[in-house]
């Protein structure tokens, strides 16, 4: 869709970015079945033997809702952060950070354990405050169109950002998180809501057509393709932090 309505494209070779990044999700439909049984089995486990804080407490079912949607964000949050922090993880997140141009397609880029990493962060949270599975659909369902959209070339008027941006991930938001200099990486780290960086001062802002994205190391045409990606995880590539500030 993106390639159909925004042109000129913003960057050359379009379709082979397209086609290295659709690899990705080919692997993630695959494995998409084994995840969803997880999410199942879990909040089943949870409703028939009464688990967590919201089954020993009486709280409205729409209230319940509600706070699931914010706390599997929250935990979706904290997850990201430690992705950027414990060295051993951020060699499988970088993946999603190395693409060095910028489409919608960049938000299936991402080795296929992710999931599986911030899922069970999900699956956690739910556990201890007992929600209920309805929170973790609507989540999904809003969070799976917003993903595409925060990463595509998409353009908007500032209010947008003034306004909706107070509470959501917005495109512009994200992209900062793409950018090559560390001081911005380490930043914007929220998935669906943006509060989370607002209240724990990881927040930052800068013009979308001053971001460099990518990572340094992860630069030139061999280090962008499938083969060399599925494989970065396990290479010894050294962080280049590109840091200015
Ligand atoms: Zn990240
Ligand atoms: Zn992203």
């Amino acid at each position: 869709m993106e390639m159909a309505i925004i042109r000129p494209f913003s960057f050359k070779n379009k379709f082979s970015h397209l086609i290295h990044s659709f690899l990705f999700q080919i692997i993630a439909i695959f494995m998409a079945s084994l995840l969803g049984l997880m999410v199942v089995t879990t909040f089943d486990f949870i409703s028939e033997n009464n688990l967590g804080l919201f089954n020993w407490i009486s709280i409205p079912w729409g209230l319940k809702i509600f706070f699931g949607l914010l706390l599997i964000d929250f935990s979706d949050y904290w997850f990201h952060r430690l992705d950027h922090k414990i060295p051993i993880l951020w060699r499988f997140h970088r993946v999603h950070h190395s693409d060095t141009s910028m489409d919608a397609s960049t938000a299936i880029r991402a080795f296929p354990t992710e999931p599986f990493y911030f899922t069970l962060g999900e699956l956690l949270i739910s556990i201890i405050f007992g929600l209920d599975i309805t929170s973790m659909n609507i989540f999904l369902l809003i969070l799976l169109p917003t993903l595409f959209i925060q990463h595509t070339n998409i353009q908007y008027p500032n209010w947008v950002d003034k306004t909706l941006g107070w509470l959501i991930v917005m495109p512009s938001f994200h992209k900062v998180h793409h950018e090559q200099d560390q001081f911005y990486t380490d930043s914007n780290y929220g998935v669906l809501f943006i509060i989370w960086d607002r209240l724990f001062g990881t927040f930052k802002t800068k013009p979308v057509n001053e971001i460099k994205y990518g990572l340094k190391e992860f630069e030139g045409n061999k280090k962008q393709s499938f083969t060399y990606l599925i494989k970065s995880p396990f290479i010894n590539v050294k962080r280049n932090t590109n840091k200015k500030t």
